[in-house]
């Protein structure tokens, strides 16, 4: 279920419900900022999504359940302080580096389940099934070796954590793409999920897996889905950017939620999502920060509006479910909720009313100011029911959690042998 958006004054700020982030994967926060330089293989022209992949795969390679723990808390500590209060985390680095499992395979899923708890912030715990490195059903490559289950094994992993399910954990299931996941096996994990089980997917990220998936699968990879999965409202798509008008429409129709990470889809140049149409047609969404080169809610509704207006020439072209922009995106936000498995409504920010940017807001403009306004964070306080987890824009236990991920960030980056 989605929350309202209500905005109200209070003795101690402004009070707006917390954000749901619907795409993490933790693990990339270690290695923000340090894609950002030309690939020695490549001139600048073909750095592309598929370089940054690999240093991507570097890091994966080297995380282990301690630095894993780590990394996620600070993650966690600062989607708190920016604003969110739930995420999903697709999660698929599960065995050891060489591929096979830990002593307990759920030992890499229960390091995020750790640092969720310690931290306060609710967890949509999404394993992910990853089969196949390509279209083609090739095996995965050795760097890939540390995600790849077998469907039952991937039954087995998430039976064990659906069983931990508690008020602030859900679980749910994640097929990394259609590249990675064979039909055969989509089908088969889907039919043995009970009904209501969260189904994210990555896809249409790239224009390349767009070429592969018409050449062996015949269509469009959103068609494809369209035409052979029950997608509905379970099911969240995350990035969907390349759509055609007729898949813009059937997403929209289909009840779905579709994941936006304009941050990290502009870092990786993906291209942009089709937002006015999908919003015309009456679509579903949601923000991710997804590869956290931004932790910041304000950041990715201020870029998912930025990016339209300068393809478009145009301003204001979210508005239509109201006429201020930024009202319009934290609702579309809040809408998002639907992709977490939640249904909890106890989930609160205070905004400092007394940064000169919030001067003489009201509750009718207070969105615009705090999304267009710049980039000091407003957030004093986040609360989930009667906890209180960040006071005076810091969460109560950020000093500790640093502390551990300093020490997993010299780990990760000293020792270079892995
Ligand atoms: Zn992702």
């Amino acid at each position: 279920m989605s929350r309202a958006l209500t905005i109200s004054r209070e003795p101690g700020g402004w009070r707006v419900p917390g954000l749901s982030n619907l795409h993490s994967h933790a693990f990339q926060r270690a290695m923000a900022g340090m894609a950002e330089r030309r690939t020695r293989a490549a001139d600048a022209a073909h750095d592309s999504f598929w370089t940054w992949r690999e240093t991507m795969y570097h890091f994966a390679q080297r995380m282990t359940p301690d630095t894993l723990h780590a990394v996620a808390a600070q993650l966690y500590v600062e989607m708190l302080e920016a604003g969110y209060t739930r995420v999903c985390e697709f999660h698929y680095v599960h065995h050891r580096p060489d591929g096979g499992p830990y002593d307990d395979p759920a030992e890499m899923s229960l390091a995020l389940l750790a640092a969720a708890r310690e931290t306060g912030i609710r967890l949509t715990l999404l394993p992910v099934l990853y089969m196949t490195g390509g279209f083609d059903g090739r095996a995965l490559s050795p760097r890939q070796a540390r995600f790849g289950h077998t469907v039952d094994a991937y039954l087995r992993l998430f039976e064990t954590l659906r069983a931990r399910e508690c008020e602030d954990l859900r679980v749910g299931v994640a097929l990394h793409s259609l590249r990675a996941v064979p039909e055969p096996a989509m089908h088969e994990v889907l039919a043995a999920l009970p009904a209501g089980t969260p189904v994210h997917i990555h896809v249409a990220e790239q224009i390349g897996e767009v070429e592969d998936c018409l050449a062996v699968r015949g269509a469009r990879p959103v068609r494809w889905l369209l035409d052979h999965a029950p997608v509905g409202a379970d099911w969240t798509l995350v990035h969907a950017t390349h759509l055609d008008a007729d898949e813009t429409a059937r997403l929209a129709r289909s009840g779905a939620t579709v994941a936006l990470c304009p941050t990290t889809e502009a870092n990786l140049g993906d291209g942009l999502f089709p937002l006015r149409g999908y919003l015309d047609a009456g679509g579903h969404w949601g923000i991710g920060s997804d590869s956290h080169i931004s932790v910041s809610p304000v950041e990715e509704l201020r870029w998912l509006e930025y990016g339209q207006r300068l393809a478009s020439g145009r301003r204001n072209v979210a508005a239509g479910a109201f006429d201020s922009v930024g009202h319009t995106l934290l609702a579309g936000a809040l809408d998002g909720d639907r992709a977490t498995g939640f249904d909890a409504d106890d989930e609160w920010l205070l905004l400092d009313a007394d940064a000169p940017v919030l001067t003489g807001a009201d509750a009718d403009d207070l969105a615009d100011r705090w999304i267009f306004s710049g980039n000091r964070p407003l957030v004093r306080e986040s609360r989930i029911g009667e906890r209180q987890l960040v006071v005076d824009g810091r969460h109560l236990q950020a000093d500790a959690i640093v502390e551990d991920y300093r020490r997993a960030m010299r780990a990760l980056l000293g020792d270079q042998g892995g």
